[in-house]
């Protein structure tokens, strides 16, 4: 069967491209075997792949990635590797405060194995615990951040708050009214991370780049194609995020999204002194449809927009406009740095659900999968990509049977009026967010 949706990426992923070019792709070629093969290079397959390799030692597992892993959506993250659930800012979080702490201790045992596998092989990703800002620059942002200080205090989560001045001697803007730091996330370079994932994998995993899987047979044996090569494996894992539904599965269930971001050239000595504040930061908006900010030594990315496509469309107008929004937002944030031009704009693909539930688990024989990480991907993406292997091992823990959530995702509502409703929605959220996109 051909796999039906698929994505493509284009050259214009800052973290990728500020770094040393990748070596060059080891593409899939001729029919190979496996124990277990596993599609999709992002948090989920890289920890999906790491875990089955460590718990069977003596078994051949395959990794296969259609792009370049770094250039892929794991790569075009913000790099901000959450803790909190995603929902946090939400009126009804915490109002299971059992539920909510779980969920905590789910993302920090992804972040856990983050830290594990980049300080055994010192992958050089500037992992950096230095929390994360939610700033409101609002009337309407201020009361969100009483109510998010609300939620951490029921769940008890340390965090600290600031006012303008504090923030001012922070981030060099002088745009944020106040902000709660909550102080137990990681900033990471995002590319950086997932490229060091997949060079110390463990021996018996063969990582395989520009490998577009393109056709497929469900067994087992499973078989899967890509333009100049097969895998044949028993046990196959989808962890491909919303391209899931290019095999099948789940076609009326994910909501397929586009975010983007833009990052500066490097700035000068000059505009670093205009500009003052700390050289490494991390903010993310009180409103939840509102811009986070990234401040590396010398550059300053913008993140904003949702836009809604089935197609997972990163070119033409969509991008122009995103390129046009990020704009508006640096200039509101960084008068002082109105003549530096954005060096890269990009957008990558995130999966939602209506009911926010995840896919995680075994979809039919022997095919697994795990996706749908509601914007916490790198966190949530990787303890379930490990408590995956775990399962297909036979291995159970408090852990994993909060993975095993009772919702499925929700069904979507039938076409025209699914997308037409998560456009407005967009549309509506950005209107909401005013002053904070
Ligand atoms: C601009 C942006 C900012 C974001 N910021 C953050 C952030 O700060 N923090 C955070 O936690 N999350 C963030 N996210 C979300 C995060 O990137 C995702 O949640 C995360 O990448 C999901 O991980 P995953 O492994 O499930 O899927 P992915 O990272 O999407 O990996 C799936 C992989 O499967 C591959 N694939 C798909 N189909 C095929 C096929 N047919 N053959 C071969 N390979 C295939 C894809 O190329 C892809 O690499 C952001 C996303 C974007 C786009």
């Amino acid at each position: 069967m051909r796999v039906s949706l698929k994505p493509t990426y284009d050259q214009n992923n800052g973290w990728h491209e500020i770094l040393p070019p990748p070596k060059e792709a080891r593409v899939l070629t001729g029919d190979l075997v496996a124990d277990y093969a596993v599609i999709g290079a992002g948090y989920s397959g890289l920890a999906c792949a790491r875990r089955l390799a460590e718990l069977d030692p003596g078994a051949s597992v395959i990794l296969i990635e259609g792009g370049r892993i770094g250039n892929n959506a794991a790569g075009r993250s913000s790099g901000f590797a959450i803790d909190h659930a995603h929902n946090i800012r939400a009126k009804s979080f915490a109002s299971d405060v059992d539920h909510a702490k779980q969920q905590v201790g789910l993302n920090r045992a992804g972040l856990d194995y983050l830290t594990e596998t980049i300080d055994a092989f010192n992958i050089d990703c500037d992992w950096r615990l230095e929390g994360k800002y939610h700033a409101a620059a609002s009337t309407k942002g201020e009361k969100m951040l009483d109510h998010f200080a609300e939620s951490l205090d029921a769940i008890d989560e340390d965090y600290s708050r600031h006012d303008a001045s504090d923030l001012k001697a922070v981030f060099g803007s002088g745009f944020y009214r106040s902000a709660v730091h909550a102080p137990h996330s990681y900033l990471v370079q995002p590319a950086a991370l997932v490229r060091g994932l997949a060079d110390t994998m463990p021996e018996n995993v063969s990582v395989f780049e520009d490998s577009m899987v393109d056709d497929f047979d469900f067994g087992p044996p499973h078989v899967i194609r890509t333009a100049r090569g097969s895998v044949k494996a028993n046990i196959l894992v989808l962890a491909n995020n919303g391209f899931v539904e290019g095999f099948g599965m789940f076609t009326k269930h994910l909501i397929p999204m586009i975010t983007w971001g833009s990052m500066t050239r490097e700035l000068t000595d000059a505009e670093l002194e205009r500009l003052g504040g700390i050289d490494s930061y991390g903010i993310i908006a009180a409103h939840p449809a509102g811009t986070s900010v990234r401040r590396t030594e010398r550059r300053i990315l913008i993140r904003n927009i949702f836009s809604y496509s089935r197609r997972s469309t990163i070119v033409g107008r969509p991008l122009e406009t995103a390129h046009k929004t990020h704009r508006k937002s640096f200039l509101n944030r960084y008068p002082m740095l109105a003549d530096v031009p954005f060096e890269y704009t990009w957008g990558g693909a995130l999966s939602l659900t209506r009911n926010g539930a995840p896919v995680f688990g075994e979809l039919r024989d022997n095919v697994y999968g795990t996706v749908v990480h509601n914007g916490v991907g790198i966190a949530r993406g990787t303890i379930s990509g490990k408590l995956l292997a775990e399962k297909i091992n036979g291995i159970d823990s408090d852990l994993r049977q909060l993975m095993e959530v009772k919702d499925r995702p929700s069904r979507n509502f039938p076409e025209p009026f699914n997308s037409w409703g998560v456009k407005m929605n967009a549309r509506w959220r950005r209107q909401q967010a005013g002053i904070e996109e």
